[in-house]
């Protein structure tokens, strides 16, 4: 049966999914999977400026800290990739959502020349006071950025799939980067061949939708179409691992919430072996090649800023 037709304020397209009081269409007018209706960007920014970091104390500050000698693994891939597809001497980067500074801090660490675009006050305030990070408080728009030095990276992580209007956020990040520049997206990658497997062999429901709090559902194929919109050609992508293999394999962290911990120890311990094998080359390799294939549970893309 085909799939209904859903029309809002200009944005059209086949519903993918109704859940939790939103509806997910692929939008032909934009050319990517949304939500509909659209959040107002007014109410979105106060809640990302005050309650999104509404916990940032010391035991969230904490439970980040735990992971981070596995993100800095994470880090490293990303720098380096970005670092292979630059100059020497071109290493500024602009991280967009900073949160608390990490990837500042270790790309500050690998020589690198950071500086982070954060709208809540008590992340910057971590930032800068514990990690001296350089940050602008506020949102990634112009008017926030004027101050900066041209960037020779734009970086966002799980910044694009929140917001109502993310071809805004691309046109910022071609203002502020210098020619050739690249930007580099990390987003959820939904509606993927693995999900999908999932909810016809199990019965899931796609648990990926969430419009209270995702409203983008980018792959790889849209994201780069979005880029190709904006100016930007995309040169590489990168899986993070496909976790939905778990589920597939018999441990359905879907069905089972506490199994949810015990795969992300898997997944760390094979990335953490791999890299004491001296084979970080290959993981990143691998990696590359699942993003290739429309798999992993994140994909990030990077794209060249055009003429
Ligand atoms: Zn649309």
């Amino acid at each position: 049966m085909p799939a209904k037709l859903h029309t809002w304020n200009g944005h059209r397209g086949p519903v993918l999914a109704e859940r939790h009081g939103g509806t997910v269409i692929d939008c032909a007018a934009c050319g990517y999977k949304h939500a509909v209706p659209l959040p107002d960007s007014e109410t979105l920014k106060r809640f990302y400026a005050e309650e999104f970091f509404g916990g940032f104390h010391q035991d969230y500050i904490a439970g980040q800290r735990k992971d981070l000698p596995w993100w800095r693994l994470e880090f490293s891939a990303k720098y380096r990739l970005l670092a292979g597809l630059l100059p020497p001497g071109r290493r500024r980067l602009i991280d967009v959502g900073s949160g608390a500074g990490w990837f500042l801090q270790f790309g500050a660490e690998q020589g690198w020349d950071t500086v982070g675009v954060e709208p809540s006050q008590a992340a910057c305030a971590h930032a800068r006071d514990e990690l001296g990070c350089t940050v602008v408080e506020g949102f990634f728009e112009p008017p926030a950025i004027a101050g900066l030095d041209p960037a020779d990276v734009v970086h966002l992580n799980n910044v694009l799939e929140h917001v109502p209007d993310p071809g805004a956020f691309l046109e910022t990040a071609r203002g502020a980067l210098s020619p050739g520049g690249l930007i580099c997206i990390t987003a959820p990658n939904d509606f993927n061949p693995l999900q999908e497997a999932l909810v016809d062999l199990r019965g899931h429901e796609p648990w990926w939708v969430d419009p209270r709090e995702h409203v983008n559902y980018f792959d790889g194929s849209s994201l780069e179409a979005l880029l190709l919109r904006h100016g930007f050609a995309a040169r590489r992508r990168l899986a993070s691992f496909p976790l939905e293999l778990f589920a597939l394999m018999g441990e359905d962290y879907l069905a089972d919430p506490d199994l949810g911990r015990v795969i992300h120890g898997r997944r760390k311990a094979l990335e953490f072996a791999l890299h004491e094998a001296g084979k970080a080359d290959l993981l990143a390799e691998m990696y590359g090649k699942l993003g290739e294939l429309g798999l992993g549970r994140t994909l990030t893309v990077i794209g060249e800023k055009l003429d």
